[in-house]
């Protein structure tokens, strides 16, 4: 064959590869999309997982190491059984156990220590409380950890306000969180490291009221822990204006908040069985623990409970995964991820099965938007292929991006994925009095259980 000849049999070969490829996708969507359908209409109609979460919430917030936490995972476990999972059961794992308190107060005084009004505050998790009888101090406000740096022996002694405000021109508000959080996680070193007494900080969230978001903070060895607390987006305000009238304002910091000795808590499991490779297993699944602002309604217990009734749906419909899809509802996300760990320790050692996809719902459970993919290009390409099926419940694209903190954790696995939906409320309320039952919408909800569903089935069916 001459070269000519050659070139031009590749390149039918390369055309009947194409078409065939094509063919086999065309097949796989016709496949899937009555399936994808049916569960988008099943899912909108009886709102099961919704019905679960008012049901759920109930119980009140869920902090590790807290009654409604171990309330939580006996709630899970006994819905897994009762939805006739083929196996349940919990994984334990070491949790760190902080309690809030009943004292939580912040007033501002003036100069000779009068009493102005109080603050609205929410402690940071993790925080130690102050003296039993609060701690008085001047307020120095900062923007940034660099000023908060130049202001040398200013600081000593003070309660440093770090006062930087939430991007509200940033469109992807979790790219906003990111940034702005930092001062809450590691503002109490920076700031005791220049010998303040405590930290105050603006909220970080995107609502504007008074309802300061809380989460987790750390200390560093060998620099003296202080006590942390959010001020509220309006008081935060309202404390940097009185600040330059008044500098010699003062505040009252009174806590109870402490850290007791670790303590433990579960991982709760349940999974459907595969018909053909029950080896191959996907993974589904939220964390089950939340800050104890609120009741975690859109943090994480709507998402959690997406992940499993994508599994109940699939029941429901009396579908048969080839391979096993299981549910993981992870403890002590918040505080610790030790829930996320231990199941990933577990998932890499493991020698009797091997983990193909790993699937989380931590992005609040509003409208679906992506699903955003870590895996090798190949595996992006067929998950891509599937977007029409997806379509069926509002999933408009499928990129490459992070999973999640929890499955993340996972590191043998084709496909980390994390599930996307609208962002542009979440930062309003998660962590804080905010996210409660009523801020969830029953179609938002299931339609994400409709696309996690969707995509767990079509990769127990298809393989990656
Ligand atoms: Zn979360």
């Amino acid at each position: 064959m001459n070269l000519k000849k050659f070139v031009s049999s590749l390149f039918v070969l390369f055309l009947l590869f194409g078409c065939s490829q094509r063919k086999d996708n065309t097949q796989i969507i016709q496949k899937y999309n009555a399936i994808s359908k049916m569960m988008v209409r099943n899912a909108l109609t009886e709102r099961t997982g919704y019905k679960w979460l008012k049901d759920l919430l109930k119980i009140g917030p869920r902090l590790s190491g807290s009654p409604g936490n171990f309330k939580a995972v006996e709630w899970v476990k006994n819905k897994m059984k009762e939805i006739g999972l083929d196996s349940v059961w919990l994984q334990k794992c070491k949790v760190p156990h902080w309690v809030r308190g009943n004292i939580e107060e912040a007033e501002l005084l003036n100069a000779r220590g009068k009493k102005i009004r109080n603050l609205h505050i929410a402690d940071l998790g993790g925080s130690i409380g102050t003296p039993p009888n609060g701690l008085v101090a001047n307020v120095v406000e900062v923007k940034s950890f660099d000023e908060l740096k130049m202001l040398g022996t200013k600081a000593k002694n003070k309660i440093i306000f770090f006062n930087e405000k939430f991007d509200y021109g940033e469109i992807n508000t979790f790219k906003a969180y990111s940034k702005a959080v930092k001062k809450r996680v590691y503002g109490a070193i920076e700031a005791a490291k220049v010998g303040a007494k405590a930290i105050l900080i603006r909220t970080v969230g995107s609502a504007y009221d008074n309802k300061p978001h809380t989460g987790n903070m750390h200390y560093a060895k060998d620099i003296k822990k202080i006590p942390a607390a959010a001020l509220g987006a309006i008081d935060s305000d309202y404390l940097s204006d009185v600040l330059i009238h008044h500098p010699d304002y003062k505040i009252k910091l009174k806590m109870n908040c402490e850290n007791l000795p670790d303590t433990i808590s579960y991982n709760v499991i349940g999974e459907i069985k595969g018909s053909e490779f029950p080896n191959q297993v996907i993974v589904v699944g939220g964390h089950l623990d939340c800050w104890d602002k609120g009741v975690g309604a859109h943090d994480d217990g709507a998402p959690a409970l997406q992940t499993l009734e994508a599994l109940d749906l699939i029941k429901r419909l009396d579908l048969k995964p080839k391979r096993t899809i299981r549910c993981v509802l992870f403890a002590n996300e918040e505080n610790g991820l030790n829930g996320g760990k231990t199941y990933g320790k577990y998932a890499d050692t493991v020698k009797s099965e091997t983990h193909i996809a790993s699937i989380e719902s931590d992005r609040g459970a509003f409208t679906p938007r992506g699903f955003s993919v870590k895996s090798d290009k190949n595996t992006l390409e067929k998950i891509k292929s599937w977007l029409p099926v997806l379509n069926n419940a509002l999933i408009d694209w499928v990129k490459p991006g992070g999973s999640g903190a929890d499955v993340g954790q996972i590191k043998k696995v084709k496909a980390s994925i994390g599930y996307v939906p609208d962002a542009q409320r979440y930062m309003d309320l998660h962590h804080s009095d905010n996210d409660t039952f009523d801020k969830v919408h029953p179609r938002e909800m299931e339609l994400g259980t409709a696309a996690i569903a969707i995509l767990s089935y079509i990769i127990s069916q298809e393989g990656l």
